[in-house]
């Protein structure tokens, strides 16, 4: 998908020493499909900020377990579940440690007891008392958070786990646990949650935008050979070797940073009709709180936490401008949505 694993690939063939051909096949609607992938990941500030807040809400003592239900978090926000931990790393790996990291884990706990009663068991078990403390009854059964029994107790998850095993060795109970969370401990807070969320968003933009730029000058290498090469370089027939491999030492020995100046992608800069397309849209699914990113993802068919494929790809306009720069996209929507927010109220 870039330019450096076709590249990796391509030295795969011929690694016995004997003549090989490598064929590149490549049609521009994979082009297409690839770019707007890259685009799966990007997250807004206003929703970067809202996910900090979450992180670093005033509840969340310092030096205690903290976590979040990865599945309902993530349609919350609109950001994807590797996404939503790709920031947390950040946070636990960057410039400052805000926070540290601990294993996952189902976080919800459902207890069903079945020989002793609760309150009996509990007067001999410390554990137990903490849990029927911090449980609510539902239909006969005590359920309780893992995290917040762990912290009255000043234990790990772990050691809860360990002592709910043997108690169900024992044949007194059984449970079952659901809510897969991300699980942390926050080590500082940060002293500006709007700059932090302005420079976390910008790195991970940074990183789509690279993405971007791998892929288009893999997109420029393969059209250069079919629709440019002049056959200065020695090249013949449908035989490239010579320019690729000029094309690809250039690529390799410009320094990061430099521009490329032979970007020829097909995607177009604009669109006549996106922008009363965007409308009808949104017209057509009022009931549906979008984001301009939102607009933009169902626009070019990239399935979302909050949007995704399995509802949204029956929408007449998924996918549609795929062929449209994503950024072109999302500009188109921030406007219409300003005048529809406007108009509804
Ligand atoms: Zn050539």
């Amino acid at each position: 998908k870039a330019l450096k694993s076709t590249y990796r690939e391509t030295g795969r063939a011929g690694r016995d020493g004997r003549l090989s051909h490598c064929h590149l096949l490549f049609d521009s609607t994979t082009f297409y499909k690839i770019r707007s992938l890259s685009h799966s990941d990007g997250i807004d500030e206003y929703a970067m900020s809202k996910f900090l807040n979450q992180i670093f809400s005033s509840g969340n003592t310092m030096g205690c377990i903290c976590s979040f239900p990865k599945e309902s978090t993530s349609r919350k926000f609109d950001i994807k579940e590797e996404v939503l931990l790709t920031v947390l790393t950040q946070l636990e790996i960057g410039e400052e440690q805000y926070l540290h990291l601990l294993p996952q884990f189902s976080v919800t706990c459902t207890l069903y007891f079945h020989k002793t009663s609760p309150q009996l068991l509990a007067d001999k078990d410390i554990l137990l008392r903490s849990i029927l403390n911090k449980s609510e009854m539902k239909d006969g059964s005590y359920v309780f958070e893992v995290p917040r029994v762990a912290n009255d107790m000043r234990i790990t998850m772990n050691e809860v786990f360990d002592r709910l095993q043997k108690l169900k060795f024992s044949g007194e109970l059984s449970y079952e646990l659901k809510d897969p969370a991300y699980c942390y401990m926050i080590l500082k807070r940060p002293d500006d949650l709007n700059a932090l969320s302005a420079n976390l968003t910008k790195w991970l933009s940074e990183v789509e935008n690279s993405k971007i730029r791998k892929l288009d000058a893999m997109f420029a290498l393969a059209y250069y050979a079919v629709k440019g090469c002049k056959k200065t370089d020695g090249c013949s027939g449908s035989e490239h070797t010579p320019c690729i491999q000029k094309r690809i030492i250039d690529y390799f020995s410009k320094k990061e940073g430099t521009p490329d100046d032979d970007y020829c992608t097909p995607l177009r800069k604009s669109s006549t009709f996106l922008q009363s397309d965007i409308k009808v849209f949104l017209q057509s699914n009022s009931f549906a709180k979008f984001t301009p990113r939102a607009v933009a993802r169902i626009m070019h068919g990239i399935s979302s936490p909050a949007f995704p494929a399995a509802t949204w790809a029956k929408n007449h306009f998924w996918g549609r401008y795929m062929e449209v720069d994503f950024p072109v996209v999302i500009e188109a929507a921030k406007a219409e949505l300003v005048k529809f927010v406007g108009k509804g109220e």
